[in-house]
């Protein structure tokens, strides 16, 4: 019978073979040919980024198809790993442990009316039962199964505050799956919520999952950046995204290392600019022939301009009813402040139909001046710093240059509309802001009452009031964990592991098996480091030392024992950290103390991993 491997401790009846019961799971001995890792030589077809590289050549996971992937041995140990941490520090946290079926009614998500919100995201499909279909979801996240559970059984402000949480598997359709396990229909989530009775009282729950979160991270050796966030389709006000900077990130993160602002791009602000608009003769107003020229990049080369000096026009369906934006040529709009400062719940870039019918003109010629019908226009900031623009002048095959704000069109308002840019004004200090790409490992939100509204999760004050339970929710990817780790800690010879997320903190190798003493020396090593409570894997392969060096190297082992004839005939090891230069000859007396007083040392400090962070 398989039995799920992300269910926390395992339940097999071990007491019925002898040889399955290990004093500590966590230490579990192992000789290299008596398990499977499958190393290779080559870069893996389709691999592009280190972490998928590394992680398929290392024997850690082994495709299934686009986007599902089997933990090998070694990978299964290190995202063992990450989830112990993770469930330490839920539970220092106070959070209680629970476990909710893959398997959801779909009705729990057509109630809080997510259906429609995942679309294509959410899978689902219908099982016969007898003679009726049932209808299935697999649970994208879990805030509707929570949320019913609670209201079946919390009701009176004395059985909260509570936090609740999990380690589950979880799908979410992937179109285009790639990059390994960064990003997958399939993939291991810690997911918790919190039930409250106030506000004031979410913000203590909210902090305490932040701050646990900080330190699970750190634990793993990962450098993380707390972000704000924009809350997405979850729902709620304040939100944080826990980011891991680097290169293949496919998040944008905006930082000023000034003053330590961070947000992601969606939500990022840009600071005032101190811009003034050029000093230059205002010109007058000309419409200048443009066939087929309709995008900014095109019309640009066709007049000889520049972006910056343009101004794109573009028209929403906001909340039903036509809204013109204005944001300069070069910048992108960022909807969810267009949101924000228009006011408005629903936000769609127009259809034809309704561009044609208030520009007069077919699309990509829609501009400011000459409107056909009346509609509220906004405009980015940095259009107010802008002189003799070039626009759309809402005529087929035509732009108007000369275009001035105040002179030829007014505007609604001016706000902050667009994406920062690199260089952009840091909102909260005189620096400016950097653009980071990132990876996501974790996000906490703010809900409020979203789901407990939707589904009738509410509990009575110490007045016999009723009101709806207020809710958070706090998300780690699992898998994230060993990915990001892996693409910000490796060198050309394979992964760096922190001992804390290493699938063994120790290798030791026999540079040749056949010979007596060296084998004995490495049995004897093997199985006293194990009783030690160290995590140890024996290379008792009988191939060359070249290559058991490269294996142990690629996989990223932090401790490497080197068992030679040579170094034996002086009583000697060789040990090396695997991400230090130099190797140092310790005493084979008193070797396996040494050894585990090391890795102990480490394991409580993370320190040389970290100091190889700085060099
Ligand atoms: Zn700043």
């Amino acid at each position: 019978m398989p039995i799920s491997w992300h269910c926390g401790e395992p339940r097999l009846a071990v007491a019925a073979n002898p040889q399955l019961l290990i004093p500590n799971p966590s230490s579990n001995p192992m000789r290299w040919s008596q398990t499977l890792i499958p190393t290779m030589k080559e870069t893996p077809e389709g691999a592009e980024i280190p972490s998928h590289v590394l992680m398929l050549r290392a024997g850690l996971v082994g495709q299934v198809m686009a986007g599902a992937y089997t933990y090998l041995p070694l990978g299964l140990r290190a995202l063992r790993k990450a989830e112990a941490i993770v469930r330490e520090e839920m539970d220092a946290a106070g959070a209680v442990e629970l476990l909710m079926p893959a398997l959801t009614p779909i009705g729990l998500w057509e109630r809080t009316g997510r259906v429609e919100a995942f679309g294509d995201v959410l899978i689902q499909f219908a099982v016969r039962r007898a003679n009726r279909k049932v209808q299935m979801a697999l649970g994208p996240t879990h805030e509707e199964v929570v949320t019913d559970l609670v209201a079946k059984h919390i009701a009176s402000y004395r059985q909260m505050p509570i936090t609740l949480y999990q380690i589950q598997t979880k799908f979410r359709n992937e179109e285009r799956p790639r990059f390994g396990v960064l990003r997958t229909s399939e993939f291991l989530m810690k997911d918790a919520y919190s039930f409250d009775t106030s506000v004031e009282a979410l913000g203590r729950s909210y902090e305490k999952m932040y701050a646990a979160y900080c330190r699970i991270f750190d634990r793993c050796g990962l450098s993380c950046l707390p972000v704000e966030a924009e809350s997405g389709p979850i729902g709620g006000d304040v939100s944080h995204e826990f980011m891991v900077p680097a290169e293949n990130g496919e998040d944008m993160v905006v930082h000023c290392s000034a003053c330590g602002y961070a947000a992601n791009l969606e939500r990022a602000e840009v600071g005032a600019q101190g811009d003034e608009r050029p000093n230059v003769a205002p010109e007058p107003v000309r419409k200048v022939d443009t066939p087929g020229a309709s995008t900014i990049e095109q019309v640009s080369r066709f007049l000889g301009c520049r972006p910056q000096d343009m101004i794109k026009t573009l028209i929403y369906a906001a909340d039903g009813r036509a809204l013109a934006v204005l944001i300069r040529g070069d910048h992108e709009a960022n909807e969810a402040k267009i949101r924000r400062a228009a006011g408005v719940q629903k936000l769609a870039l127009a259809e034809p139909a309704m561009i044609e019918h208030v520009t007069g003109a077919p699309v990509g010629f829609a501009g400011p001046v000459g409107l056909r019908v009346k509609i509220p226009v906004w405009a980015d900031r940095a259009i107010q710093f802008m002189a003799n623009a070039v626009t759309g002048a809402n005529q087929a095959d035509a732009h108007l240059t000369g275009v001035n704000l105040d002179r030829d069109f007014q505007v609604a308002g001016l706000a902050d509309v667009r994406n920062a840019c690199d260089g952009d004004p840091c909102p909260r200090c005189s620096s400016k802001l950097a653009m980071r790409h990132s990876i996501e490992v974790g996000h906490v939100f703010k809900l409020g009452t979203k789901y407990s509204e939707a589904l009738a999760a509410r509990f009575l004050d110490e007045n016999e009031q009723l009101h709806p339970i207020i809710m958070g929710c706090y998300g780690i990817g699992i898998n994230r964990i060993l990915a990001s780790l892996i693409e910000t800690s490796y060198d050309q010879n394979g992964i760096l592991w922190p001992v804390a997320l290493a699938p063994y903190e120790v290798i030791l190798v026999p540079v040749n098996v056949m010979e007596p003493q060296t084998r004995e020396v490495a049995e004897r090593t093997h199985d006293a480091l194990a009783a030690a409570g160290i995590d140890v894997l024996l290379d008792d392969r009988d191939q060359r030392a070249g290559v058991k060096f490269k294996d142990a190297d690629l996989v990223g082992f932090p401790l490497r024992v080197v068992i030679g004839e040579r170094g034996l005939k002086q009583g000697k090891l060789e040990v090396k950290w695997r991400w230090e230069e130099k190797s140092q000859m310790i005493d084979l007396d008193g070797a396996v103390e040494q050894l585990a007083a090391m890795v102990r040392e480490e394991r409580a400090t993370g320190s040389r991993f970290n100091a190889r962070k700085k060099a």
